[in-house]
């Protein structure tokens, strides 16, 4: 045998062993002598570079450092999931999710592991990266250190597409933390608090060595990636078995909710038996072509829903309560607590929402309270332990001043929270609204973080977002923590934002209830910043998803001088304030008023531009057939219940040509 065959019977035997031991469960070899063949298998490598292979049994040993991690764009994008709580909300989604696709649903449950998500692609068999979840359209790069996770498989064996996407969650198993945790007491250091927040503190470790000391897995859930030849959730998870993934194998395929929910109390009780923690259930539609027709929404898969298991709850003493003042002036209360162990992490703090919130529950300083954390960050303050109220306790009276600048708070009829009028002196508002001017669904500026433009208005240098196109690098490096390189991208990077389109521009704005979605509507409609300024409330809710509370807000910003001359300042910079020209073209009235379902699979077009198409062209997309649909796009496979309710309906079917033709 040549030396490369030799390395190449090495690393398949290695590879082998390592499947047994860590997917199988089964072990094939004593670590001894894997130990001694890995060696052999090293010594080899190191003799002949030529043969290297960035994906050989010794790359898990780690050693690579990672100064910066690699931002990267998701070939698809992650998605959050919904959560539910009780059967009423999983019965809620069965019906909403029936009146959307046609035929028999089945559902894959799934265990929800707590741990963080993390996103593999693999290329002719190898892992190519392996990228964190971040913001859910791009993450951090971490491959070095996923690498020297066991149960990512390095080489794929069987069946596999040329190239895909694969998801699934990095856990620390309970009893490889409890035994790092001894470890660290042992050398007399803070013990980490919880697998969770461990297992994702591991991803971004510079040090990728480190990384491998941790008994860290990878448990894969989901594929991603274009003529996959895979029709079900299900068969999913068999095929990424096949290939040599760790995929559990308390997986279920049901036909009902009542068995999905039947699946959610077992796995209630039964988790405590399991080597890693779980805070939930997921459950997936499982035919991927239903789960096509239900689609996305902004933030989750309307074909997948989390359960969570009940949160926990732990009592504690409310010190005081203190105030935030957010971007748009909204005030909310917070109490401030005496430190409290809670699912694994200290609570000091929780919001405490607004002040009907605190009358209600006649939440008082000195009282004890009952916290409770469920899946959000900030936990919640439940109840008040009455028989623990303190004799001396007086009624909280909600705050009549601003915190940050001492002007008097309103409260508009109708409306939960107080605000801060004072939207052009209120420090907390003025920074808050150039930060999310800046931020990336608005205007992107690179090189610009928050806190540089907290600086920045502290030193007097900008006063609104419009002064940040004056800025020159001059002014720029004396900062802290400013060097001529980082004060050049700063402007670079202000300058390269004149070239961001006018929805986001608008969208940046911070116009009180105008999001990404309405500054898209306001932008498409009215086509510029112009435009917009003279409509009226009257003009301002004839657009399609426009109400009166979004109106009133957009006429009031216009109506000061003092943002009528900001945006004035902006348009002499050159930032995009109008629809561009290529963007106007591609644009007409056509389909104004008609509003139109889109169903099933289509030849010239995905189902994607289609409703793009329709968009652009005036009309409106609606997920499900009623009697407010004029037209129903059928393609390919759409089922014949949705046929004959539009037939019923006497809504006009048209093909993909027709529709094209149409619109011609
Ligand atoms: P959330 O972070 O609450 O929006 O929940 C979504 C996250 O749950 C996903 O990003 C995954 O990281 C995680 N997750 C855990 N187990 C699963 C599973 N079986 N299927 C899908 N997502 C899961
Ligand atoms: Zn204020």
């Amino acid at each position: 045998m040549n030396t490369q065959q030799k390395i190449k019977t090495l690393r398949d035997e290695l590879r082998q062993h390592n499947y047994n031991y860590y997917i199988l469960d089964n072990a094939s070899i004593s670590d001894y002598e894997f130990d001694i063949k890995l060696k052999e298998l090293q010594t080899l490598e190191a003799q002949h570079p030529e043969f290297f292979d960035a994906n050989s049994p010794t790359q898990r040993v780690g050693g690579a450092i990672t100064k910066n991690f690699k931002t990267t764009v998701h070939d698809f994008r992650m998605y959050s999931l919904d959560n539910s709580y009780s059967k009423e909300d999983l019965l809620d989604w069965e019906s909403r999710i029936k009146k959307m696709v046609d035929g028999v649903i089945q559902y894959t449950c799934e265990l929800k592991y707590d741990g963080a998500s993390m996103n593999l692609t693999y290329e002719n068999g190898k892992l190519i990266r392996a990228v964190t979840r971040g913001d859910g359209v791009q993450g951090d790069e971490v491959t070095a250190n996923i690498k020297t996770i066991n149960t990512v498989p390095l080489q794929l064996t069987g069946d596999y597409p040329e190239r895909f996407d694969i998801r699934g969650e990095i856990i620390l198993p309970i009893e490889g933390f409890l035994k790092m945790n001894e470890e660290r007491i042992a050398n007399d250091e803070e013990p980490y608090r919880n697998p969770r927040n461990t297992a994702s503190g591991s991803l971004k470790l510079q040090d990728s060595a480190e990384v491998a000391k941790r008994p860290l897995e990878c448990l894969l859930y989901s594929i991603k990636g274009n003529n996959l030849n895979i029709s079900t959730q299900f068969e999913g998870l068999e095929k990424a078995r096949s290939w040599g993934f760790k995929v559990p194998k308390e997986a279920k395929l049901v036909d009902s909710i009542a068995a999905v929910l039947d699946y959610v109390a077992y796995w209630d009780k039964e988790r405590h038996n399991l080597p890693y923690e779980i805070d939930g259930v997921v459950v997936k539609v499982n035919n991927l072509y239903q789960q096509d027709e239900l689609g996305f929404t902004a933030k989750a898969p309307r074909w997948a829903m989390a359960y969570k298991f009940k949160a926990e709850q732990v009592s504690t003493v409310l010190n005081e309560i203190t105030y935030q003042v957010g971007r748009t002036g909204a005030i909310t209360p917070v109490a401030n607590l005496q430190p409290v162990e809670l699912a694994g992490t200290t609570v000091k703090r929780a919001s405490l929402h607004n002040a009907d919130q605190i009358a209600k529950l006649d939440i008082r300083e000195g009282d004890t309270v009952f916290v409770e954390k469920g899946g959000e960050i900030i936990p919640k303050i439940i109840a008040v332990d009455l028989a623990k109220r303190p004799n001396n306790s007086v009624p909280t009276i909600y705050a009549t001043n601003c915190p940050e600048c001492e002007t008097l708070l309103k409260r508009l009829e109708g409306e939960a929270k107080h605000y801060c009028p004072n939207y052009h002196g209120c420090p907390p508002q003025v920074v808050g609204r150039i930060q999310h001017y800046i931020s990336r669904k608005a205007l992107d500026i690179e090189g610009l973080g928050g806190e540089t433009v907290a600086l920045l208005v502290k030193e007097g240098l900008i006063n609104d977002y419009s002064d940040l196109y004056e800025l020159t690098v001059q002014q720029v490096v004396p900062l802290e923590r400013m060097a001529e390189k980082s004060a050049e991208n700063l402007i670079n990077g202000v300058e390269a934002s004149k070239k961001i389109p006018f929805e986001r521009v608008l969208f940046g704005l911070g116009i009180r209830y105008v999001g990404e979605t309405v500054a898209k509507k306001l932008a498409k409609h009215y086509k510029s910043i112009d435009a917009l300024m003279f409509a009226s409330i009257l003009d301002l809710v004839t657009v399609d998803e426009i109400g009166e509370r979004i109106a009133e807000s957009v006429v009031e910003f216009f109506s000061s001088e003092e943002n009528k001359h900001i945006v004035e300042r902006l348009k002499a910079f050159g930032v995009q304030l109008e629809i561009s020209a290529d963007k106007l073209a591609n644009q007409t009235d056509k389909l104004k008023g008609q509003t139109f379902v889109v169903s099933g699979v289509f030849e010239t077009v995905s189902r994607n531009d289609l409703k793009k198409l329709i968009e652009d062209n005036g009309g409106k997309v609606s997920s499900s057939i009623s009697s407010k649909t004029s037209f129903l796009i059928a393609g390919d496979k759409m089922g014949p219940s949705k046929r004959k309710k539009a037939e019923n309906l006497n809504i006009t079917i048209l093909s993909e040509d027709e529709f094209l033709h149409f619109l011609k």
